[in-house]
């Protein structure tokens, strides 16, 4: 597919994503600033979209800056965030990004890619994340979904979340790199998933390459 198809695609499925979609309902589950977007985008990391979405509306609406998470009592910290398990590992990572930012930005999230990457527990994923929907830095994150639909409607021809990051960061115009990750993980969620896929309810079926 061309890039410029592929951007119509883009367009067309953003206007129908599903409103109740397990992404869109973690967009909207709490006040969102540079600070809580990082902090759930850590607790997100091996969860479900739709239970990070309950836990970040409990603790973030409240939360909202590191000190406030540091002076939060870390069994608490724990227990709100069990159902997402790990919840040790989770709370004591949300705590030492909460410290080092203290310590060394002056309680902000830095808005350079290497200084986040310098955060203990920040990989590459989430530094996307945050430049892209904290910033607006236009940094394609790419997840499963963005790989998988990206190679299935033939984009790019990828093996791997990162050369497929690699070559969409060429290839996409800046404009619409922050809404690609959102938009083809809601439409990776709900439509065309894995494991089936609503043709059915489809918005793109005339450029899906099982009908071509
Ligand atoms: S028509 Fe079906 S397989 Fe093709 S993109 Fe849509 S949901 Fe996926």
């Amino acid at each position: 597919m061309q890039v410029d198809d592929f951007l119509t695609l883009l367009e067309t499925i953003e206007k129908n994503l599903p409103k109740d979609s397990p992404a869109m309902m973690l967009k909207n589950a709490y006040k969102r600033n540079p600070y809580t977007i990082l902090m759930v985008t850590l607790l997100s990391l091996r969860a479900r979209d739709e239970h990070t979405a309950k836990v970040a509306a409990k603790l973030f609406n409240t939360i909202q800056t590191p000190q406030e998470l540091l002076a939060f009592p870390v069994e608490a910290l724990e227990e709100t965030i069990k159902p997402l398990g790990m919840q040790k590992q989770k709370a004591r990572t949300l705590r030492e990004v909460s410290e080092a930012l203290m310590e060394r930005f002056d309680g902000e999230v830095p808005k350079n890619k290497e200084a986040l990457l310098s955060l203990k527990g920040v990989g590459e994923k989430t530094a996307n994340i945050v430049m892209n929907n904290a910033f607006d830095q236009g940094v394609i994150a790419v997840d499963t979904h963005v790989h998988r639909l990206c190679n299935f409607f033939g984009v790019i021809d990828t093996k791997s979340d990162k050369e497929s990051s690699k070559i969409l960061n060429e290839i996409i115009p800046p404009s619409y790199r922050s809404k690609l990750n959102f938009t083809l993980v809601v439409f990776g969620q709900t439509i065309c998933t894995p494991k089936s896929q609503k043709c059915e309810i489809c918005p793109v079926t005339h450029f899906c390459p099982k009908n071509v």
